[in-house]
């Protein structure tokens, strides 16, 4: 019989949690608290208390190329980078594609999970659910948890003093929808992420003064990167993460400093991050120079001290008349629905197993789907993870002894500080292609390109110098997917058909460097051609 499966959630992690176990034969049912999929991306102007909220003009800051699921390329008409409803559109695409709703019992949240009683026997998990009132109770083989880490805000008033006497509005980031009600207001923006940026850029366009103020800076790239492509798909090739885990550390961090500051020099803005030697995930936010250049958005340091009306910052300069404060310090991460004794929260991240399995459960069933932040998208990272963990509820694959388990997450820990740093919005970031190829060699699907390069050359050098796109995941082992190598090497076409909506001839330029490359190519010809006809010379030659 086989394996029954509970996903939590319907978000991007539990859809392709569904997708995974039906993949290897095993029978997922997933709980979601909400009525429908897609969880952070499914935009309402209404605040749910368990799920994920954002504002209405968010665009993802990873490329369609590089977000999408591995066997399922997105329509190759939609824009590079999209808004929620795109990106939303697509799950529903996803969904469909492979039957996954069947699977979904929606407005059913799980509000308790603890080990069966005959768990040390069977490894199974007891769910209780509630729906309408109602609680059910549920036993399953395994159990995926796929709540998301963005629904817990992180407001830290204590930090602030004063903010108690200060009598403007006050709220986080979750509850921002858009600059409605913002004209004419002094605003404050605590913090200096994706969200403060995003925020920053929106309001200033009504509101009279906007101040983002920040402890450490951040480096802020822009989603258009070398030659127009999108960052991701230049920034995260094979190639480059070579050279990035190769070079020492201190060339590494010049050459980073000197890419960062070639749009703009971060110095000026007063951006600059304190610790310019770690790769803290950046903020990409292709409007936001521009609005500092303008005046509209003022970067300050930290806030010391607010009064009834005013923000006093670390510099001692004074902003007066503050009608809002914002706080977009970011998540806490939580699972309210397990015991301490199953996992516990230490400084904002769980210690996993290769951020999946809990080390110290006797049994491999419960894996944790999503629980992380890499530094590029999260849906290949998360689909990564699920056909992991499948395989190791099915027994095709196992987990190493505990102290094999606990080690890992011990040194997992000592590299993120070194390369991340202590910062709390940093406690579950993560390398990309690293991570992503360790996940894949656990089930038999890493790519190796230099085996390739004598079968299939091009694909090979595709895969080294181009994009790691998901696709790259699904040419072998199990779930190799036939479609793959064609995704691969059409991956730039569908990414220049989203911008190239007028046909244009080409330019000079590219016709000279077209000609160019064929005439080399016809005098490599002919001197190849012309050294084969050449008689060799003989003995009776020299007499
Ligand atoms: P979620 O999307 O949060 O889904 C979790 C689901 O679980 C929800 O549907 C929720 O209702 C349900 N749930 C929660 N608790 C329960 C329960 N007890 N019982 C039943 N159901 C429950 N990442 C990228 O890779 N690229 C981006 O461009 C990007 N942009 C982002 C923009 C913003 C503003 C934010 C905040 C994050 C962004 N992220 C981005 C990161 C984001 O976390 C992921 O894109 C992704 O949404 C995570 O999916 P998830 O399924 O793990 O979690
Ligand atoms: P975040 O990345 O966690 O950033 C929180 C910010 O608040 C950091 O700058 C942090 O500074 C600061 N902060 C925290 N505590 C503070 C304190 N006590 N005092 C002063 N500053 C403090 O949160 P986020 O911006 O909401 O982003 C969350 C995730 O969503 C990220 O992965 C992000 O990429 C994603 N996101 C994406 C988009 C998009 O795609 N367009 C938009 C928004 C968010 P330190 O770093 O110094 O701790």
């Amino acid at each position: 019989m086989a394996k029954r499966v509970a996903v939590i959630g319907a978000g991007v992690s539990g859809l392709t949690s569904i997708k995974c176990c039906l993949e290897e034969d095993l029978e997922p049912t997933c709980f979601e608290q909400s009525s429908d999929i897609g969880g952070l991306w499914r935009f309402t102007e209404k605040i749910e208390e368990r799920r994920a909220s954002i504002y209405n003009s968010v665009i993802t800051n990873t490329s369609k190329e590089m977000m999408c699921f591995s066997d399922f390329p997105m329509p190759e008409h939609f824009p590079v980078f999209l808004h929620h409803s795109k990106f939303l559109e697509y799950l529903r695409l996803y969904a469909d594609h492979f039957n996954l709703l069947k699977y979904i019992r929606f407005y059913t949240a799980v509000i308790h999970i603890e080990k069966a009683q005959d768990y040390s026997t069977t490894g199974q998990w007891t769910v209780v659910t509630e729906k309408n009132g109602k609680q059910e109770c549920f036993t399953f083989d395994a159990v995926m948890i796929c709540t998301g880490h963005q629904i817990e805000a992180y407001t830290p008033l204590e930090s602030f003093p004063g903010l108690e006497t200060f009598k403007g509005n006050i709220f986080h980031s979750r509850n921002y929808k858009s600059s409605e009600g913002f004209e004419g207001k002094t605003v404050v923006i605590i913090g200096m992420g994706n969200s403060a940026a995003d925020i920053a850029v929106e309001t200033c366009r009504k509101a009279k003064k906007v101040f983002i103020s920040t402890r450490g800076g951040t480096w802020v790239m822009s989603r258009v990167y070398d030659n127009g492509y999108p960052w991701d798909t230049i920034f995260q090739t094979r190639f480059n993460n070579v050279i990035r885990n190769s070079l020492p550390w201190l060339l590494l961090r010049w050459l980073t400093e000197k890419k960062m500051n070639q749009w703009f020099n971060h110095e000026n803005y007063g951006l600059v991050p304190q610790n310019r030697s770690l790769m803290k995930e950046p903020v990409f936010n292709d409007d936001l120079p521009s609005r500092i250049l303008y005046g509209a958005v003022i970067v300050k340091p930290l806030v010391k001290e607010f009064t009834e009306s005013s923000a006093i910052f670390e510099d001692g300069t004074v902003e007066e008349n503050v009608d809002v404060i914002i706080f977009a310090t970011g998540y806490t991460v939580a699972f309210p629905f397990l015991d301490k004794s199953v996992i516990e929260v230490e400084n904002n991240r769980v210690p996993l197993y290769k951020h999946v399995f809990p080390p110290h459960l006797e049994k491999p069933t419960l894996a944790f789907i999503g629980l992380i932040q890499p530094l590029g998208p999260i849906m290949p990272t998360a689909e990564l993870q699920a056909r992991w963990a499948t395989r190791i509820f099915k027994g095709l694959s196992s987990l190493p002894p505990e102290s094999t388990m606990v080690t890992d997450t011990i040194i997992r820990n000592e590299k993120r500080i070194k390369w991340f740093g202590t910062s709390r919005s940093q406690s579950i970031q993560t390398d990309f292609i690293t991570y992503l190829d360790e996940l894949a060699a656990e089930s038999g699907s890493k790519p190796n390109p230099f085996m390739l390069l004598l079968k299939d050359p091009r694909l090979a050098l595709t895969i080294f110098f181009g994009p790691c796109s998901p696709f790259q995941f699904r040419l072998m082992g199990p779930g190799r997917w036939a479609g793959a190598r064609n995704a691969i090497l059409t991956q730039r076409d569908r990414i220049v058909k989203a911008t190239k909506t007028r046909v244009v001839e080409k330019s000079l330029d590219q016709n000279l460097f077209g000609f160019l490359k064929i005439f080399g190519f016809l005098v490599l010809l002919a001197a190849v051609f012309l050294s084969l006809r050449q008689p060799s010379s003989s003995p009776s030659d020299e007499q």
